[in-house]
């Protein structure tokens, strides 16, 4: 483990028990509140590059807030997965299940093209189902999923196999 990334897990806090019993949540609000933390949070997502990208893509809410950034670090555009309804353009939505229910995600119809070659970046890798789904839009438009980065992956949950199921085959985790 690197400075950056011993740096980036202390200003990581656990909350446990919230926002239901049984779950550890992951707040990153320390970490964002720490410049030299928040810029080491992002020199290490855009480390993980496997070369050049032409487009950020980050899910609400909090994948905007490290992927934005990265995709300037990158000279990449950013484009945005947003929920149902957010969106005022024609959209593309994908549906995935959660522990409960149904969770939906939307991007523009018109955000990618073919070949574009896309990296996704979120703040925790859970269960796989929100990076899956995006995947699956990614894909639709023709576009190269070329890499999933997080900064922090729930390795329990078994997220990984479930998006390697999906077909995402190149995933990496900074803490
Ligand atoms: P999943 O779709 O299960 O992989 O969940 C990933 C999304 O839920 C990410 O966008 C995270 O922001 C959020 N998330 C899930 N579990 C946690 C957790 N324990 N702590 C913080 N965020 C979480």
């Amino acid at each position: 483990m690197n400075a950056n990334q011993n740096r980036i897990i202390e200003l990581i806090r656990d909350v446990p028990d919230w926002p239901k019993p049984g779950v550890v949540f992951k707040d990153i609000t320390p970490l964002l509140a720490d410049a030299d933390g928040f810029a080491a949070a992002i020199d290490e997502l855009a480390d993980l590059a496997p070369g050049p990208i032409d487009v950020v893509v980050g899910m609400e809410a909090r994948g905007f807030i490290f992927a934005a950034p990265v995709a300037l670090k990158l000279g990449a555009g950013f484009v945005p997965v947003r929920k149902p309804g957010k969106l005022p353009g024609k959209v593309d939505q994908q549906s995935f299940a959660l522990e409960y229910g149904n969770e939906t995600l939307a991007i523009h119809s018109d955000a990618l093209w073919q070949g574009a070659r896309v990296m996704v970046i979120d703040d925790v890798l859970a269960t796989g189902g929100t990076i899956g789904a995006t995947a699956e839009l990614i894909k639709r438009q023709g576009a190269e999923l070329v890499h999933v980065a997080v900064l922090m992956e729930l390795g329990f949950l078994g997220g990984r196999e479930r998006l390697a199921r999906a077909g995402v085959d190149t995933l990496s985790a900074v803490v």
